[in-house]
């Protein structure tokens, strides 16, 4: 979906404004959006808190709006798929205990200064209040403004990294992405929390969900691992994870090689980069380790089966791609073995050689498609059997290999029927 214009979002924040009037109830801009509207002038996302419900306010845009409406009654909270292609999220304004360290809070319906007593840094509770009233007021009950000014990230109480220690990674996010830094006594309350072990009672799936968001940012991983490495994050994850000139030097590989991809028009097949960034990190680290990593985020299926194997995976296919007798379709046989992210891998990590393979896997060869089908075999008068899946196999490498084109694959395969070709 196409951004919405600068003209486009004002008009969304004035009808937004004439709703609440409307209905007579307060509705706000907060959050993030705020601090990202001050810092760079744009806004992205529209993150409303409406004192009253949020739902209903919800229902009544999706209404005008003739947009999609999600409701989350549990959270008391609500999306608008608005067909500007803005997000826009409506929350009740709530509040929230905690009660014990590192678990999920009690929300409860709350007021405005309630909700925003619930946030992790002074610059994420800045608010606009868009209605009843007319005119917007920026609301900056903590010093937000100062400490955006000061680019600090500080904490609103002493207790925030105990009741929610996910808001260390959201720190280390925050600092790398939007060129903060967290205030010293945040940090040494971070530290705390840390030193005192408060970080590793984060359950799995909270845990895995952060080091997805951070590892995900991959234009500021390097910065971001520096910086867990720093505060002791990483060893949260696991006691043997840290972060050197070695790792550095691997994921500077990495990402220039995704740069380098992109900049040939090389279309990647989808991955993502939390995996890509992990892989890259648990590179040294011995298969017993690793496994004890991928229980401690919980990750579970593919993802886990992708990072205890990955490293043989590579080692074989790399192997597959070395020396002069290699051929297209052999090497394709072995990329299509591989997940996306560790095709990537291998052509950032490999030789020239085996980078050179993988490029032109992902650029040429994972695109080759067979035009002919068993049918078109059958239709010729070939008897069903294992023959006809052997030879369009053989038919595939053919093309594969530059030996026929498109339009010859049927006599090929038909030929290689009539001589009895088994596999
Ligand atoms: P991003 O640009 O990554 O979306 P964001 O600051 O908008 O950053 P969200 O995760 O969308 O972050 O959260 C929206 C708002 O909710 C934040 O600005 C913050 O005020 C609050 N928030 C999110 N997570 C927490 C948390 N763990 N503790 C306290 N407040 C939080």
């Amino acid at each position: 979906m196409e951004e919405a214009t600068p003209s486009e979002v004002r008009e969304r924040l004035t009808l937004i404004a004439d709703l609440s009037r409307e209905l007579e109830v307060s509705v706000y801009l907060v959050g993030g959006a705020v601090r990202d509207l001050l810092l760079t002038g744009e806004l992205r996302d529209l993150d409303l808190v409406v004192e009253g419900s949020g739902a209903d306010f919800a229902h009544a845009l999706g209404e005008r709006l003739d947009a999609p409406v999600r409701t989350h009654p549990q959270f008391l909270t609500a999306e608008v798929e608005d067909p500007l292609g803005l997000h826009i999220d409506i929350a009740s304004s709530r509040a929230e205990s905690y009660p014990e360290p590192a678990v999920l809070p009690v929300v409860r319906e709350g007021s405005l200064e309630e909700d925003l007593d619930r946030r992790d840094f002074t610059v994420n509770t800045l608010t606009v209040r868009l209605g009843p009233d007319a005119g917007l007021e920026l609301i900056d009950s903590r010093g937000g403004v100062q400490d955006l000014e000061d680019s600090l990230l500080r904490i609103l109480h002493s207790r925030s990294f105990v009741d929610d220690p996910t808001r260390a990674f959201r720190a280390v996010r925050l600092e790398t992405r939007l060129g903060l830094r967290l205030e010293p006594e945040s940090k040494r309350l971070l530290n705390q929390a840390v030193e005192k072990q408060i970080v590793d009672r984060l359950s799995p799936a909270r845990l895995r969900q952060e080091v997805v968001y951070l590892f995900g940012e991959l234009e500021n991983l390097e910065a971001s691992l520096r910086r867990m490495d720093e505060l002791g994050l990483l060893r949260t994850l696991h006691p043997r994870l840290s972060f050197d000139e070695r790792d550095a030097e691997r994921l500077t590989r990495v990402t220039d090689q995704i740069v380098r991809l992109h900049d040939k028009g090389i279309e990647l097949p989808a991955l993502e980069f939390w995996r890509l960034a992990l892989m890259s990190l648990a590179w040294r680290l011995e298969p017993a380790v690793r496994e004890e990593l991928v229980d401690r985020l919980g990750l579970v299926g593919a993802d886990r089966e992708l990072l205890l194997g990955f490293r043989q995976r590579l080692e074989a296919a790399a192997s597959d791609l070395d020396g002069s007798r290699v051929q297209p379709h052999l090497a394709a046989r072995s990329l299509a073995r591989l997940q996306a992210e560790e095709q990537v891998l291998l052509s950032a990590l490999g030789d020239d050689e085996v980078k050179a393979w993988v490029e032109r896997w992902l650029e040429e060869l994972r695109h080759i498609e067979l035009t002919i089908s068993g049918q078109d075999l059958l239709a010729r008068g070939a008897s069903p059997g294992p023959a006809i899946g052997a030879v369009l196999t053989a038919t595939l490498e053919a093309r594969l290999d530059g030996l026929i084109g498109a339009d010859e694959e049927l006599d090929h395969a038909a030929e290689l029927l009539e001589k009895g070709h088994q596999k």
